[in-house]
């Protein structure tokens, strides 16, 4: 999206709310065909990408094979900084769109920086091997340990440069520079309220959703099983309870079993008719509550279906699900994922606690969380461990560039309903085919 009253200066994805590494690219992808078929960019054109992670790689290499001079800036010492360490996390390029046709293709089926399905640490290795490949190439510098403070509109000529940027190097050497375009891919920053922000939650201690946990391989001492909490049914709050709940948990051999059985398929599918009858009612009563997860309860899920699930074996945990408002569920997150800890609910392997995680108290052994309900008052519960997954607190544009977030914030909003950033279409994969004929036939 372009932020109105902007010209040159173009954000990615940072307020839209259906984000996956595949979309974040597509939306790159699709933004940088889009510049380049209407004229508004040209060959030779200066851009700067604001972001080494998958949508400001992405973005730059697509720029760059198209013609333009680039320049990536992240302000990490290298790229993909928030992936890379995360080898207990799978990431698929398609799976979220389950059950629809082809999302258990494990290649991502991208022109430029294509990946295949693995861990985040292995998809990582590909990105940057791809990236590697067609950077030297191509008039594509990447400036890391740089960071981005500061844009501004500048008015001159047609053909001028219309943004100035300033960003700060290793040993605060600074770096003014004028741009055609700038391409913001600053992402969404760490899961979760930043430390000292007025919206984290007073004791919260969750490690980011890249950072590793030892959450799938939890021991009980003596016996006892360690009551854990996970807050949130957002994807990361539900992939979090099944590692919670399986020992040993493997996602990939957890997703395939599930997408591959027949009887989980028919229940997707039901999952998405209700999915789809709920949007539309949605539509036309605004702000009528929506109760996903009494119409799911009501479907049948076989003894075929549960074991599943059952015939994995239980971690040596007491695990609790945490949710606010009317529903467990809502349409935010994949249908496989919601399949999966509906069959854990209905398998006896998860309790739910309804309730606005408010506070974690520890005054001595386990930790109490202070839950608030509709009617005003408070409950108390005890857990050994708390995995908070509640997103993003949404306000990171707004820190770092308070004067285009203000100009964003009112497209944002309407980004997730034009459902912009699906999958790739013909047109971009066409362009960048072409584009690439311009390279020696050997990449
Ligand atoms: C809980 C959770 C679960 C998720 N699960 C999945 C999943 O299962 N599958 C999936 O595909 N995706 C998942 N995602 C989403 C995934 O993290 C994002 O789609 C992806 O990281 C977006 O890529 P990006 O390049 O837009 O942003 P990022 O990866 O956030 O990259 C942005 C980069 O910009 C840099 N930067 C920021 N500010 C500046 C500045 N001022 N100057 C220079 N550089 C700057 C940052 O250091 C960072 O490297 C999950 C996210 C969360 C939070």
């Amino acid at each position: 999206m372009s932020p109105k009253a902007w010209r040159g200066l173009y954000v990615i994805g940072s307020y839209d709310r259906r984000i996956t590494l595949y979309n974040q690219q597509v939306r790159a992808l699709t933004l940088t065909r889009c510049l380049f078929n209407t004229g508004v960019l040209n060959k030779g054109a200066k851009v700067a990408v604001v972001g080494g992670g998958a949508a400001g790689m992405t973005c730059a290499i697509a720029a760059a094979c198209a013609g333009a001079q680039v320049t990536l800036y992240e302000t990490a010492p290298v790229l993909l900084p928030r992936q890379r360490p995360a080898a207990h996390r799978y990431l698929h390029p398609h799976i979220y769109d389950w059950p629809a046709d082809n999302s258990r293709k494990d290649q991502a089926g991208l022109p430029l920086l294509d990946w295949t399905a693995g861990t985040a640490d292995a998809v990582t290795k590909q990105l940057i091997q791809e990236f590697e490949k067609w950077k030297h190439l191509l008039s594509c510098e990447l400036r890391l340990s740089h960071t981005v403070t500061y844009l501004e509109q500048i008015a001159g000529k047609p053909g001028d440069p219309l943004v100035r940027l300033r960003a700060t190097g290793p040993m605060g050497a600074l770096v003014n520079e004028e741009y055609h375009a700038t391409i913001i891919a600053v992402g969404f920053e760490e899961d979760g309220a930043p430390q000292g922000s007025s919206t984290r939650i007073p004791g919260d201690n969750t490690f980011s959703y890249w950072v590793p946990d030892g959450l799938s391989h939890i021991t009980g001492t003596r016996g006892t099983k360690q009551r854990v909490l996970i807050s949130g049914t957002g994807d990361g709050g539900l992939i979090d309870l099944a590692r919670a709940c399986i020992a040993d948990f493997k996602h990939d051999l957890m997703l395939e079993m599930i997408a591959g059985s027949p009887h989980a398929y028919r229940l997707a599918q039901e999952i998405a008719k209700i999915d789809l009858q709920t949007r539309t009612e949605q539509q036309r009563s605004v702000g009528t509550p929506t109760y996903l997860y009494s119409k799911y309860s009501a479907l049948e899920f076989s003894q075929e279906t549960l074991q599943l699930i059952t015939q994995l074996p239980q971690s040596h945990t007491e695990v609790f699900l945490n949710y606010h408002g009317p529903s467990v569920f809502t349409l935010n997150s994949a249908i496989i994922n919601r399949l999966i800890a509906l069959m854990l609910i209905k398998s006896s392997r998860v309790s739910l606690v309804e309730g606005r995680v408010v506070r974690i108290d520890q005054p001595s052994g386990a930790k109490q969380v202070v839950f608030a309900h509709d009617d005003g008052k408070e409950s108390v519960l005890p857990f050994d461990r708390i995995v908070l997954r509640h997103g993003q607190d949404g306000q990171y544009m707004e820190r770092l560039f308070p004067k285009i977030h203000e100009c964003c914030r009112e497209l944002g909003g309407r980004l997730a309903e034009l459902g912009i950033g699906g999958t790739i279409d013909q047109s971009t994969l066409d362009f960048f085919e072409q584009a690439k004929l311009n390279y020696p036939p050997d990449i």
